[in-house]
């Protein structure tokens, strides 16, 4: 087995697209270029506490190399920089915002093809602006549990290799409410083919940079997706359509597992469909679309679960407007939110008839969908333990799914009477279970569980994380009784503890 520094390093994004001539972490606006060169900040006492085995496996390399993941000296062939690019901010354009506190170390051949290696929380870089480009324990762990479950998940996702502590405390105020305190510092590395944005093509086109944002383009087709050729509108058409189409397909598992990502800002959102920037995400407990856990959008909820489709489409617009310039005839650009649309709305009847376990999805199925809807809302009804008992129910019969239900005495049975005599009907009394526990996960990382591995870890305790890690590895297993406890609606506690039901950007 290979260390980091016996891996084959490669430099595709620097190689190719137009960097900063200026090196370091210096804040400053950055013209006309992609990428900032910046090292790492080393960590004061780095310590390896979460690995991921079968990232590992995946890059080829041995558990260890705290040092070098906790921000210390790159290893030979790893050529480390912060990428450029803006964004809308909650439907407002930001500007240039960047990598702030990620500093990618190097693109490396790994056994699933070439992956790009990222420290989030390893320091300053020039797109740190006023803040400190480093990321607290809390943030670090959420985005290691929830990146390497989403995977098992069967949802598209960046991963992560390690969390590396780096003996620091930092200065945080998370509810932004003047009571900052200290927290302990962490660095995440994670993976992915790369972390390509669509505000990383925003930004050229927003100020007038075309050629950059040509170079962006062919750098990224080159390299991303090699059956495309972006020579024409035809082909520019047909490239943006296969992003739109992965976004439906992102979008549409987020859907299905009840994940509420928190913040689609247009520099969250990943030009290969994967789920990027784990912050204040969460899960839905009870099925309210309304819902989001991000404390900073509770006014316009602009981010809620049941309007992510939505969202999606609108971010889209906006890369597909970034790429007038290179269009012949821009008004083809319209071609590719249909592409979402219809891809959404494939992948979306699908994921239903998975979900409930039917051969097929027609369209006398979309009443029975929608009355669900309605049915879940009516009292507090835990998304994921409904739909897994779904998978295993005996009869049309309400009372085999009552632990779902926050309280037995509100159960709406008449309507959950009629509406699982039509399912039941409609399957002919032989849902397909084998699909629907498939499509049902039993344990997600539900938001107070993430908060009890936080807690423990803040007392020097891992193995909460450890044993949510394991769990999550085969999300869809019947596991061993004892792990019934993540089974569970959420604990009176959890409903108004800050990390469980009210998050904010702070991290
Ligand atoms: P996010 O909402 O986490 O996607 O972050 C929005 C922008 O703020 C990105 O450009 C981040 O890199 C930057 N940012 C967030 N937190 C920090 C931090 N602690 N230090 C520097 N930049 C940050
Ligand atoms: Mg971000």
């Amino acid at each position: 087995m290979a260390t980091l520094d016996s891996l084959t390093w490669l430099s595709r994004f620097v190689s190719e697209t137009p960097g900063d001539s200026e090196i370091g972490g210096r804040s400053r606006q950055v013209a006309n270029v992609c990428w900032s060169r910046v090292l790492p900040t080393p960590s004061i006492d780095s310590q390896l506490h979460l690995w991921s085995s079968e990232m590992a496996h995946v890059l080829g390399i041995e558990k260890g190399e705290a040092e070098t993941l906790g921000g210390g000296t790159p290893v030979q062939g790893m050529d480390p920089y912060a990428q450029r690019y803006g964004g809308h901010q909650f439907g407002n354009w930001a500007g240039q915002l960047g990598d702030g506190r990620a500093i990618t170390l190097g693109e490396v051949e790994s056994k699933d093809g070439v992956v790009e290696l990222q420290l989030k929380g390893a320091g300053k870089t020039p797109y740190s602006r006023f803040a400190d480009g480093k990321a607290v324990l809390r943030s670090s762990i959420r985005e290691f549990l929830c990146s390497e479950a989403m995977h098992h998940l069967g949802v598209p996702t960046t991963r992560a290799l390690s969390l590396v502590t780096t003996g620091e405390d930092i200065l945080r105020d998370i509810m932004y409410d003047g009571n900052p305190a200290h927290e302990p510092g962490a660095i995440v590395c994670r993976v992915a083919p790369s972390f390509i944005r669509f505000g990383s093509f925003q930004i050229h086109t927003a100020t007038g940079d075309v050629e950059t944002l040509r170079l962006l383009v062919e750098h990224t087709v080159r390299t991303h997706f090699p059956t495309h050729s972006v020579e024409d509108d035809e082909g520019r058409i047909a490239w943006l359509s296969c992003i739109a189409e992965d976004t439906a397909l992102m979008i549409s598992h987020w859907m299905r597992v009840g994940f509420v990502h928190g913040v689609m800002n247009t520099d969250n959102m990943s030009i290969h469909g994967l789920t990027i920037d784990y912050g204040p995400y969460g899960w839905l407990e009870d099925y309210n679309p309304g819902w989001t856990p991000n404390t900073t959008d509770s006014s316009t909820r602009r981010y809620r679960y049941g309007q992510q489709p939505q969202i999606a489409a609108w971010n889209l617009a906006r890369l597909l407007e970034s790429m007038v310039p290179l269009m012949e005839e821009p008004e083809l650009l319209h071609d590719v939110l249909t592409a979402y649309t219809d891809a959404f709305d494939v992948h979306h009847n699908r994921m239903w008839a998975e979900k409930l376990g039917l051969d097929v999805f027609t369209s006398g199925d979309e009443s029975l969908v929608r009355d669900l809807n309605a049915l879940l809302q009516e009292v507090e009804t835990d998304m994921t333990i409904f739909f897994r008992l779904l998978c295993s129910i005996q009869s049309p019969d309400v009372s085999e799914l009552s632990h779902a239900f926050y309280d037995d005495q509100t159960i709406p049975i008449e309507g959950w009477k009629s509406w699982l005599e039509r399912w039941w009907a409609r399957v002919d009394s032989m849902p397909n279970r084998s699909i629907m526990k498939k499509a049902n996960p039993k344990y997600v990382l539900r938001n107070w569980m993430a908060q009890l591995a936080i807690d423990a870890a803040h007392s020097g305790d891992y193995s909460v994380c450890e044993r949510l890690h394991q769990l999550l590895l085969n999300p869809y297993d019947e596991q061993l009784e004892q792990e019934d406890e993540w089974f569970q609606k959420r604990p009176e506690w959890a409903r108004s503890k800050v990390g469980c039901s009210m998050l904010s950007c702070s991290s």
